[in-house]
């Protein structure tokens, strides 16, 4: 649940500094929220327990234009434990390039308006005004964001052992917390993504969230893909269905409740795509490695945490290939992953 005593409104600049129009905004604070949670968990600062705590946000003012001029916004969450570091409260700040999207849609009603042409560059700044001088949701006049549900089962876990048998695939973004995948799952999602033929298929991949306390970092092993039976597919969409959720509930349920839903997984059937495509066209084909709006919207609207990711095998003109998207800052990007080798060497594809 969010609460504002706050309204946002955007102001669109021409580049010379011209005003070409206000709208007011109403941004949607959960991928900023999710940050806070997951950034001051890898901190070691929120415990897992706590992880539902009430996120505050807060506006902050631009130093050179002050209030009502928005620099950007802090996310602080409740029952944080203070650290070292110089945001003791455990916040973070989230620019105000947060805003870029719904700029961007405000200046597709300017141009519908005849104020913008089509292609035009402009600037965007942001106010923020308090709705009513008092009673407002909280007294400071900050958003209140309040999530309900279970704590989240982090286990205790050395991370040492995990990057001795594994290796790193996809972007070099260290910055991101490690995700591993067992190398034999991956030849499996090859399999059920060679017999889908032409469809995408996916499914949910559940495992396990850990942290290392000595190495102040929190990973995730992905310990079992559920096929999504009750997906919709053709070649282009997939949809996860009711019946998805519940057999993964069901499968977590089933095999002693430690895991959680940590992504999706699916196939992008590109040499279907480009059958039709001339030789020269194939070989600059940017369908090999992508993660499309649609792809985008399937995961903030059902993977919205932090620490969900999104695995995509493209069935391309080179063969298969993996890569892994999730969330970095409050955006979707690639990012790499750590392909584990089995216990004994089972499992390596090479030498
Ligand atoms: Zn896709």
């Amino acid at each position: 649940m969010v609460e504002s005593s706050y309204s946002f409104i955007l102001t669109l600049y021409k580049e010379d500094g011209d005003r070409l129009g206000e709208a007011a905004v109403e941004p949607d604070w959960g991928p900023a929220y999710e940050d806070a949670r997951l950034t001051a968990l890898r901190r070691g600062r929120l415990s897992p327990d706590a992880f539902h705590s009430d996120g505050v946000v807060q506006p902050i003012w631009d130093t050179k234009s002050g209030r009502p001029h928005v620099a950007g916004v802090k996310v602080a969450l409740e029952n944080v434990a203070a650290g070292p570091d110089p945001d003791a409260d455990g916040g973070v700040i989230v620019p105000i390039t947060y805003f870029r999207k719904l700029a961007e849609a405000a200046s597709v009603q300017l141009v519908a308006r005849g104020v913008l042409k089509e292609g035009d560059t402009f600037q965007y700044g942001v106010l923020a005004h308090e709705k009513n001088g008092c009673g407002g949701p909280s007294d400071d006049g900050s958003v209140r964001i309040r999530e309900a549900g279970d704590p989240l089962p982090v286990h205790a876990s050395a991370l040492d052992p995990y990057l001795a048998r594994s290796m790193v695939c996809g972007p070099d973004t260290t910055d991101d917390f490690p995700v591993f995948f067992p190398a034999s799952m991956l030849e499996r999602i090859a399999a059920l993504v060679r017999d889908a033929g032409p469809c995408e298929t996916g499914g949910m991949l559940i495992g396990r969230l850990c942290r290392d306390a000595d190495a102040g970092e929190l990973f995730a092993e992905v310990t079992a893909q559920l096929p999504a039976e009750h997906v919709q597919a053709d070649s282009a969409s997939l949809t996860f269905t009711g019946e998805t959720w519940a057999a993964a509930r069901d499968a977590i349920r089933l095999r002693g409740g430690s895991e959680t839903p940590l992504g999706w997984y699916h196939s992008h059937p590109a040499k279907e795509w480009c059958k039709d495509c001339p030789p020269e066209k194939r070989a600059t084909c940017s369908l090999e490695c992508f993660f499309s709006a649609a792809d985008q919207q399937v995961h903030a609207t059902l993977f919205p945490h932090a620490y969900s990711v999104a695995l995509v095998v493209t069935d391309g003109q080179r063969g298969l290939r993996f890569d892994l998207y999730g969330w970095r800052r409050t955006r979707i990007l690639q990012r790499g992953f750590h392909m584990l080798r089995a216990d004994g060497g089972r499992g390596e594809a090479s030498s």
